[in-house]
């Protein structure tokens, strides 16, 4: 039996590093394993770390002071380090496949005027946050031990013990499984049978340097009865993320990515003379959140406990608090739910309580409606300005009420789209259970 720990983290991410972090700061003895060999290096498809700011996601909201090199979270009440490049982001443009109309969330103009107050977003670079955090957690104290992968855990009468593919163990109070959104500890502890089952998602990513956009700023997204694309800036300026993300297990992400930014009659003329930077890929599966993110000592954060896409912002919070949580049932000598109850009253307060039920339904578009139908779709949502937001769960509220009222005037002019609309409602939930079916649970 190896060394014992108060704590033993599995995964080094935005969740797992901020929990090392803080654990560390708060004296515990603190073991991090994490399976690349490299922690800093990202290799999965990820839109950046794009903070929320003058806006909530998950009641949270952040700020950056360039002079003092702190990212704060004003919320929760903490700040990390940050040194590196960043990119003001105004809000989402929604593209209709013609390239003809474009709804933009947000008046860009009017907001660029005074960018600390009117900016929805700030893009850092994420290799730069988890090295920050990894520094401050190694200064701290916490053990690191890369190209370590956890597979499971076992419960014993005082601790929790985590095992590794090499066969080395490590011995916690306390572990928290921060490993992601497929997480290993979280299937070998049999929690996803309970779980849920949405889809399987492929993502597909380049980055590009030099592209010859309309704006510069936010996140792009293109419309087409073949699928949706992204245009994401990142931290640098003038480099973007460009991907696509499908529930369908058929499609082959790659090919649509290619056809979109080399032969779109429209949108190839964005990447002519661009140089491309990097490829990402992933796949992952989507379950339900977990409504209580704990189980025999262990504590679940960040991806590992949601159905995807968490953000990088919302791992980092959940890490701090369970870091927290755990420090304060050392304290007071309760190794057990009882002692950690912080965690899961944050969890339930900001998180699981007020959107862990909600359900994305999500439906292939091309299924239903052609191009020449989206882009009039899209071109009836241009005549009016919509608010700006970064957030996902108000996008999706926007999007929905602007149709509903414009419902009575495409069923006159187009009732061939309205019928095409009231069918794909109707089917809302057999699609689900089509992505569903052509998933890979791998429970
Ligand atoms: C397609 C896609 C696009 C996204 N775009 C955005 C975006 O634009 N903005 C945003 O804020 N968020 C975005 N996200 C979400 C964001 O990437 C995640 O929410 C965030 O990275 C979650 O952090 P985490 O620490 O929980 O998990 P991760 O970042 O996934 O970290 C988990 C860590 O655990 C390690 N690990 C896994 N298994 C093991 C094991 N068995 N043993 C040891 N280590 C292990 C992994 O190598 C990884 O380092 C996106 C996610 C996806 C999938």
């Amino acid at each position: 039996m190896g060394k014992k720990y108060d704590l033993v983290i599995v995964g080094a991410g935005p969740a797992g590093l901020m929990a090392a972090k803080v654990a560390g700061e708060n004296g515990l003895q603190v073991a991090l394993l994490e399976r690349k060999a490299n922690i800093t290096n990202i290799y999965r498809v990820d839109g950046g770390f794009m903070a929320p700011m003058n806006e909530y996601t998950f009641g949270h909201t952040m700020t950056f002071n360039p002079e003092a090199k702190r990212i704060g979270f004003p919320v929760a009440g903490f700040s990390i380090r940050y040194e590196g490049p960043w990119n003001n982001g105004y809000g989402f443009d929604v593209w209709s496949p013609s390239g003809k109309y474009r709804v933009s969330f947000g008046k860009r103009e009017e907001q660029r005027k005074d960018p600390k107050r009117n900016r929805m977003a700030v893009a850092f670079d994420k290799g730069l946050i988890l090295k920050a955090l990894l520094e401050d957690a190694q200064a701290a104290g916490v053990e690191v031990f890369p190209a370590t992968q956890a597979t499971g855990v076992e419960k014993k009468k005082d601790s929790v013990v985590v095992q590794t593919e090499a066969g080395e163990t490590f011995e916690g109070l306390f572990v928290i499984a921060a490993d992601g959104v497929n997480s290993r500890i979280v299937r070998s502890m049999g929690l996803n049978k309970d779980r849920k089952f949405y889809a399987t998602n492929k993502a597909y990513e380049w980055g590009f340097e030099g592209l010859d956009l309309p704006h510069v700023e936010g996140i792009t997204f293109v419309m087409k009865a073949e699928g949706m694309f992204s245009v994401i800036n990142e931290a640098e300026k003038g480099h973007y993320h460009v991907g696509t993300i499908s529930r369908n297990t058929k499609y082959d992400c790659k090919a649509m990515l290619h056809k979109f930014v080399y032969e779109d009659p429209f949108y190839s003329r964005w990447f002519k003379g661009a140089k491309k930077t990097y490829t990402r890929s992933c796949v992952v599966n989507m379950f339900h959140a977990l409504k209580e993110p704990f189980k025999d000592n262990v504590l679940f954060c960040g991806d590992a406990a949601w159905l995807l896409e968490f953000s990088n912002c919302g791992a980092a919070l959940t890490g701090w608090s369970a870091a927290n949580a755990v420090t304060l049932a050392i304290i007071d000598r309760k190794i057990n739910k009882e002692g950690i109850q912080s965690y899961l009253d944050y969890w339930d307060k900001w998180f699981y309580g007020p959107h862990g039920e909600i359900e994305f339904k999500s439906v292939e578009i091309g299924d239903f409606l052609d191009d020449s139908d989206l882009d009039y779709l899209i071109s009836l949502a241009t005549e009016k300005p919509l608010p700006a937001t970064l957030d996902f769960y108000k996008l999706f509220n926007i999007i929905g009420s602007t149709y509903a009222e414009l419902f009575p005037r495409i069923s006159e002019e187009r009732p061939d789209v309205f019928a095409k609309l009231m069918t794909m409602a109707d089917q809302l939930d057999e699609q689900d259970e089509h992505f569903a079916k052509i998933g890979f649970p791998n429970l």
